[in-house]
């Protein structure tokens, strides 16, 4: 099946389908096990008006249910004006695949509204959102037991709030309301971390990579993360986040900027914090003080530089583009930027693919903490903090009296400190991260039949995903 593919003709999800099905030749997976695996339970579409300044608009959006194998089924909601039916499944797939991958116990889901979110006010935008919800709940589409939503393009907190706030006043008699979404304000059961885990994530995928020379000396590297020149695509929510820890924690390069309205160069690297604060105020790169502009963004994706992050959109690299790409290291930070065809000449290029499924999944990874504590109704650490803090002063007055020599300041000051809830966050993000490439590189390692990482990140779902339909039985 993956042999016949023609060229740059596939949907997305036809894409993604092609994808896993390398793994589920390499796992010789029942062909009817595999077609129920990659078929995608239920998709709502709805449409809704909307009193918009006395003018009544009419709004289409999706809501795509891939797999309920875990519950709820989890995925983020996009706003955009590319939406469609096709593009909401492939995504739900991806969810699907993307849990499995770093243990999150979810099914895949994904919803979309077709519209461009800077054409509407704050209060329009309020209106449309309940709306969209109400429809998605009273239509068994989103609930803290079934169905979770979360930010994804276009989206973020403020949506979150409302649509909870929503849930809260059809059901007051869920306790489990504020479950019924991820990604909130702080202030209305949020989590601390989960605005910055996917970009974080991407990070945290990328130091572990480097801790591997086996696979830097596949890649053609030499040397650690720092000083390596970075191109991202997209300085939104992921991109931001992972461009600016890459700049400020890692001594990164962040040599080129690709947005919307065009690109931004400097080979010395470009401040990120800045472009970002310009962005916020003046809504564009366009003008930006410091730094080379390129008015075709796109066809920086093709720029002299070590490792490329597409962090935007879908179908950016394709067969048009693949084979003038001098990255020898692609992170596919935004879901499916690299298409199936273009993915096949990068493989045979030799450019090694850090996979969406993977890379960016430390977004759901906090969903996932944040879902856990709206349903325990507590704050990570709480109960632990200061025991913890008291047991670390303890064994530092032991240490002090049983060395009789200065400790140094920085281990004192670690070890009399209990973790608040930002570092329990990142600190399960990060192993979350760690634990899942070891076992991608596991099947690398072992299986002479997976020579990239998608397919042996597919490999390590698909796996996990087949048993769980074996064990239950499908009848
Ligand atoms: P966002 O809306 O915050 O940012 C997207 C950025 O990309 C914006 O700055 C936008 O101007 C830019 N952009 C859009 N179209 C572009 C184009 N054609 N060329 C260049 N730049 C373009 O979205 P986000 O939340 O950062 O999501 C980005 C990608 O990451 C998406 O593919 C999304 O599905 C994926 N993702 C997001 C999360 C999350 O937690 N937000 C989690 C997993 C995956």
């Amino acid at each position: 099946m993956v042999d016949n593919v023609g060229s740059e003709s596939l949907s997305f999800t036809e894409s993604v389908n092609h994808m896993a099905d390398r793994a589920f030749e390499v796992l010789n997976i029942d062909p009817g096990v595999a077609a129920a695996i990659k078929a995608c339970t239920a998709t709502l579409e709805v449409h809704f008006p909307v009193n918009i300044n006395g003018k009544i608009e009419v709004f289409t959006g999706w809501r795509s249910v891939h797999s309920s194998h875990r519950l709820p089924a989890k995925g983020g909601i996009r706003y955009a004006t590319i939406v469609d039916q096709d593009e909401v499944e492939a995504l739900a797939a991806l969810m699907t695949y993307k849990c499995a991958i770093v243990d999150v116990p979810f099914g895949g889901s994904k919803g979309g509204l077709l519209i461009d979110p800077t054409k509407y006010s704050r209060e329009d935008m309020q209106k449309i959102t309940r709306r969209f919800a109400r429809e998605l709940i009273r239509k068994g589409f989103l609930s803290p037991a079934t169905n979770v939503p979360a930010p994804d393009m276009g989206t973020g907190e403020r949506e979150m709030a409302w649509i909870a706030d929503t849930y809260k006043h059809l059901h007051p008699e869920d306790v489990n309301y504020s479950g019924c979404v991820t990604g909130k304000p702080v202030a209305h059961g949020g989590l601390r971390g989960r605005a910055e885990a996917t970009g974080r994530g991407v990070v945290y995928v990328l130091r572990e990579f480097f801790r591997n020379p086996d696979c830097v000396a596949d890649t053609g590297f030499k040397g650690g993360l720092g000083g390596k020149r970075v191109v991202i695509q997209g300085l939104g929510n992921v991109g931001f986040h992972a461009s600016k820890l890459l700049q400020e924690e890692d001594e990164c390069l962040i040599t080129g900027i690709i947005e919307k309205d065009g690109a931004l160069v400097k080979e010395d690297g470009l401040d990120i914090q800045h472009i970002h604060d310009y962005i916020v105020e003046h809504k564009t790169i366009l003008g930006y003080p410091d730094a080379s502009h390129v008015s075709d963004g796109k066809s920086l994706l093709a720029m002299d530089c070590d490792i490329l992050i597409p962090a935007a959109i879908e179908g950016q690299i394709t067969a048009d583009n693949a084979g003038a790409i001098k990255a020898n290291l692609i992170v596919e930070a935004a879901n499916g930027p690299v298409t199936f065809e273009a993915d096949e000449i990068l493989r045979q290029r030799g450019v090694t693919i850090l996979p969406d499924a993977y890379v960016n999944a430390g977004g759901v990874t906090v969903s996932y903490f944040e879902w856990v504590r709206n349903l325990a109704h507590i704050r990570f650490g709480r109960m632990e903090r200061r025991y913890d803090e008291m047991r670390g002063s303890h064994m530092l007055s032991a240490l002090k009296s049983m060395t009789q020599q200065p400790i140094p300041e920085w281990i004192e000051k670690e070890l009399v400190q209990g973790a608040n809830e930002l570092d329990l966050v990142r600190s399960g993000l990060d192993d979350t991260m760690r634990l899942s490439f070891q076992q991608i590189k596991a099947v690398l390692d072992s299986n002479d039949r997976v020579n990239d990482y998608r397919t042996a990140s597919y490999v390590v779902a698909i796996d996990k995903i087949s048993r769980s339909y074996l064990d239950i039985g499908v009848y």
